[in-house]
């Protein structure tokens, strides 16, 4: 087999090793990384099926980082994939009615972001050694919400690393916020910025891209990576768990090895369910992906209509993590289903920073018919926490919610009896206001944790132990800047001249 290199969306022809890829997070372009071709897992399922999480881990992730050793795959896993997960299945799947849920929150911040920043500290500093880097690497993220929190844990005081957070001051949940400011360890940064996720998101793009900036941080010994989903190192290890979830429903008796499935993924950055689309490229047999967006619908306007718009109102959310309007991850599918055609999608990219907008060829959407989008109001949201309550006694958070209403409303329209896993994203104690108040009714208090515990009462199940002591930990990181000042609190953090 011909060895995957990764090479830019927008052409820069140059062509780098996995250890590479994930070193430098976003290519030079300005592109982002995607391997020079799709492997395929040709391993039997009955042989899959009897594997570990963390041994299918390392048969998964080995495909797509050949320059990895077996070895040194082994070891990252298991210690990402260790008790910091407070279930040895780490990503269990549970079946409710007719749905199936792939939990992904049982990691240490309750989000899904753990599943790949949990190993992600480990895969970066393997690269850092093979590329032979003597500079010390600066994690600069833009989150809004989850991954800040998976991120600054995952490297909290891991030598050769520090980290740099930005997110929006008042776009992410009190308890989100909390988890953040809260951080531990002296090389983590957390910084608010008066703006939104793309402001923080473009901020922490231009900073990469800045040649002055690399050039101060080359004199200083720094180099900068990401760990947002722009980072291959941060979409590879999530395509196990669709793997995962595949395996499991197998194992139960509930699919036959071969048959399809649909996944319904609720979408903000597009990485988790470009996940799912390099799971079904390695050969695992999914019929639908299904792209669930909230009352920011930019995704279900683009898959319904072929024209991607971020010019349009932005709305603050009970789902903030997917509360987006520029899918940085899009990019990666326009690449694989324009054939690889780099100029087009760089031109794609340039139209949509210079006119807010760009439109797709038929040949292009029909490349992505696997996709179906749609898209959940606040209130369709609210009913959904409400209804799986009330029906199963299952509590899910909101992020959750917008898939499984979008769920309900494809099964109505398409008739489609593909057996169908919901991605849950997050736990619903991150999110305790608005789940409480779905099932409920509507709460005077505004007092978040208050409500973590009244939420417990209420439904009788216990708040998770990373965030029962939230409230009485200490804020550690105050900084609040405006969304020009991001490159310069950066500069300052590090001490650049
Ligand atoms: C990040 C996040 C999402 C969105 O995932 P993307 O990979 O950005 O599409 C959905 N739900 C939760 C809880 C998240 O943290």
């Amino acid at each position: 087999m011909a060895t995957v290199m990764y090479r830019s969306t927008r052409g820069d022809s140059r062509l780098v090793s996995a250890a590479e890829a994930i070193v430098s997070g976003i290519a030079a372009d300005g592109g982002l990384y995607v391997p020079t071709e799709l492997p395929r897992l040709t391993v039997p399922p009955a042989e899959l099926a009897a594997l570990s999480y963390q041994d299918l881990a390392g048969q998964i992730m080995s495909l797509f980082l050949p320059d990895f050793t077996a070895a040194e795959l082994a070891a990252a896993v298991q210690q990402a994939y260790d008790d910091k997960f407070d279930t040895p299945l780490i990503a269990p799947l549970v079946t409710h009615g007719e749905v199936h849920f792939l939990e992904l929150f049982h990691g240490p911040t309750l989000a899904f972001k753990d599943m790949a920043l949990s190993i992600l500290p480990y895969l970066l500093r393997l690269a850092a050694e093979k590329c032979g880097l003597q500079e010390e690497v600066v994690i600069l993220t833009a989150t809004s919400g989850d991954t800040g929190k998976a991120a600054l844990e995952g490297f909290a005081d891991v030598a050769g690393t520090k980290i740099i957070v930005f997110f929006p001051e008042h776009g992410v949940s009190p308890v989100q916020k909390r988890q953040m400011v809260t951080q531990t360890g002296a090389n983590t940064h957390v910084v608010g910025i008066e703006g939104n996720f793309d402001d923080a998101q473009s901020g922490v793009k231009a900073m990469f891209t800045d040649a002055q900036l690399r050039r101060q941080l080359q004199q200083a010994g720094y180099v900068f990576s990401s760990a947002n989903s722009i980072n291959v190192g941060r979409l590879i290890p999530q395509i196990v768990y669709y793997y995962s979830a595949y395996l499991q429903l197998v194992n139960q008796g509930k699919l036959q090895a071969g048959q399809p499935v649909n996944f319904v993924v609720p979408t903000g950055n597009f990485g988790n369910i470009l996940a799912a689309y390099y799971a079904r490229q390695l050969g695992l047999p999914v019929h639908k992906l299904i792209c669930a967006s909230n009352a920011n619908k930019v995704l279900f306007d683009f898959f319904t209509t072929g024209i991607y718009d971020k010019e349009r109102p932005f709305f603050v959310t009970m789902s903030p993590s997917m509360d987006i309007l520029v899918s940085s991850n899009l990019e990666r599918l326009l690449y694989h289903a324009s054939n690889e055609d780099t100029a087009w999608v760089k031109a794609q990219m340039e139209n949509l920073g210079r006119q807010g907008h760009y439109r797709v060829p038929e040949t292009v959407r029909a490349a992505m018919s696997d996709f179906v989008g749609g898209y959940a109001t606040e209130e369709a949201t609210a009913k959904a926490i409400n209804s799986v309550y009330r029906q199963s006694g299952y509590l899910i958070d909101p992020h959750t919610a917008v898939a499984y209403a979008v769920l309900q409303d494809y099964l109505s329209v398409s008739g489609d009896t593909t057996p169908t896993v919901v991605v849950a994203t997050a736990s619903p104690f991150k999110f305790a206001k608005d789940v409480l108040e779905a099932v409920a009714g509507p709460q005077s208090s505004e007092d978040e944790f208050a409500l973590l515990f009244e939420l417990a009462a209420v439904t009788g199940q216990p708040v998770p132990a990373a965030i029962a002591d939230l409230q009485t930990k200490p804020v550690l990181h105050r900084t609040v800047c405006k969304k020009d000042d991001m490159r310069r609190v950066a500069a300052e953090i590090l001490q650049l001249v």
